[in-house]
């Protein structure tokens, strides 16, 4: 007998069928003797039209209340689900996040897990009951509701096999995997049988939404056994392996893509100790994360400073910078909202020069200019004109040879 977490994102309890869909899956699995903990995202759309109605009410609503908003929608699918095992004859529970008690930090909208109470789940689960909880949701310690941020039943479906110390977490999406790169955006990424945390970790954060990145730091932490699967079709989807040897021998495992990037500069700036600090210090208080950062060396001791951040905060870092800009004495501010990072992956990176050139010779052959690099041990990031995401994605998918399978 396995213990079993499945989580299934909002396309997959998209509608009343695919909910019966779902409860059809999970008894089959429950009947073979299975204990399952069944993880449910909102309907898909749900989160974003609620976010949409809370804009028609104020224009910056409290975070707070924005996660008492948005926590409904897994409410209403761990229902229905529930219901409908009900009317197959499985018996089950539904909790939402605060009742399992999901204990989080305050942080409104992006709140982090502390710790996870388990005597429900354990009670439910030696009951013979399958247990469906609300994804996306916890509770801070006095009581408010909080949400983990976009894509967070993902990590609520981690976190929660991570504290039953359960035997696998599956987690079932739209895709039967996790692909090369996103097969939306090439149509010929192939589907990985296995991934390094390493690199899942590395394509997290770079931008492939098919989990999100907390779900896969608690993952490596805990080292839970996660694979990705289809809601609508069998297989074995993509494991997310925890050795170091390489599963595939190919150079590069994936292409991922971030296109809510804007980038910001400020020229003529003295170059003086400190300058770094005064420049990213208002940013940093204003809470507004700072992801690629490129400082140009001086030749008349004034430097150019350029970084990224996320587009929702990019007004509000362009004003901030304008005010720094008069503060330093410095020439101008310039920002572009229209740019994209491509990034291509892999723990082979490590042991093969030459990488980074065939990336720059495919990009210059397609005509892409590149505005910015950044590179670590196992990627390479570029950013680039927004209309030039599909071909960069393309040219690079090609130029690695990630449409064949490595030997
Ligand atoms: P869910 O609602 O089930 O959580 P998501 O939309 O969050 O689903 O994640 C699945 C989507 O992730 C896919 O439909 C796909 O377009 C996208 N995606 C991005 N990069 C990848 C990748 N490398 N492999 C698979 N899917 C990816
Ligand atoms: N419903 C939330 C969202 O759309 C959480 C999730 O689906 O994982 O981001
Ligand atoms: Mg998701």
């Amino acid at each position: 007998m396995a213990l079993l977490v499945y989580k299934f994102g909002g396309t997959s309890v998209g509608s009343a069928e695919r909910i019966k869909a779902v409860a059809d899956k999970v008894k089959k699995a429950h009947d073979m003797g299975d204990q399952i903990v069944v993880v449910l995202s909102a309907m898909s759309g749900e989160t974003n039209r609620l976010i949409a109605l809370a804009k028609q009410m104020q224009a910056q609503p409290t975070e707070r209340e924005m996660d008492v908003l948005i926590s409904t929608g897994e409410q209403v699918t761990v229902a229905l689900l529930t219901m409908a095992l009900h009317d197959l004859g499985c018996e089950a529970s539904s909790y939402t996040g605060a009742q399992v008690k999901i204990l989080t930090d305050s942080s409104f909208t992006k709140a982090r897990i502390r710790k996870i109470d388990d005597a429900k789940l354990r009670k439910d689960l030696d009951a013979g009951k399958v247990v469906v909880v609300a994804g996306f949701q916890g509770v801070d310690e006095l009581g408010n509701i909080t949400t983990l941020g976009r894509g967070g039943s993902d990590t609520t479906a981690v976190a929660i096999a991570a504290a039953l110390k359960a035997d696998e977490c599956h987690i079932y999406t739209d895709v039967d995997g996790v692909y090369t790169t996103d097969p939306r955006v090439e149509p010929k990424a192939r589907r990985l049988d296995h991934i390094t945390f390493e690199e899942m970790l590395e394509m997290a954060s770079l931008g492939s939404k098919v989990l999100q990145i907390r779900s896969v730091e608690f993952a490596g932490k805990y080292n839970v056994a996660l694979r990705v699967l289809s809601s609508f079709k069998e297989g074995n989807g993509t494991l997310i392996t925890y050795e170091d040897t390489q599963m595939e021998s190919a150079l590069i495992s994936g292409i991922a893509f971030n296109r809510d990037e804007a980038k910001l500069t400020i020229t003529g700036v003295p170059d003086l100790p400190g300058v770094a600090f005064k420049i990213l210090g208002p940013i940093a208080d204003a809470n507004i994360e700072v992801d690629m950062i490129v400082q140009n060396i001086a030749d008349d001791a004034t430097t150019d400073f350029t970084f990224t951040v996320d587009r929702k905060d990019y007004q509000r870092a362009l004003a901030l910078l304008e005010q720094t800009c008069a503060d330093l004495g410095a020439r101008k501010v310039t920002g572009d909202n229209t740019i994209v990072k491509v990034s291509i992956v892999g723990v082979g990176m490590r042991s093969h020069a030459g990488i980074a050139s065939t990336m720059f010779k495919t990009l210059a052959e397609e005509g892409i200019n590149i505005r910015m690099i950044a590179t670590s041990e196992i990627k390479i990031s570029v950013v680039v004109d927004e209309k030039y995401l599909e071909l960069a994605v393309r040219a690079l998918h090609a130029a690695f040879e990630l449409d064949k399978i490595s030997a």
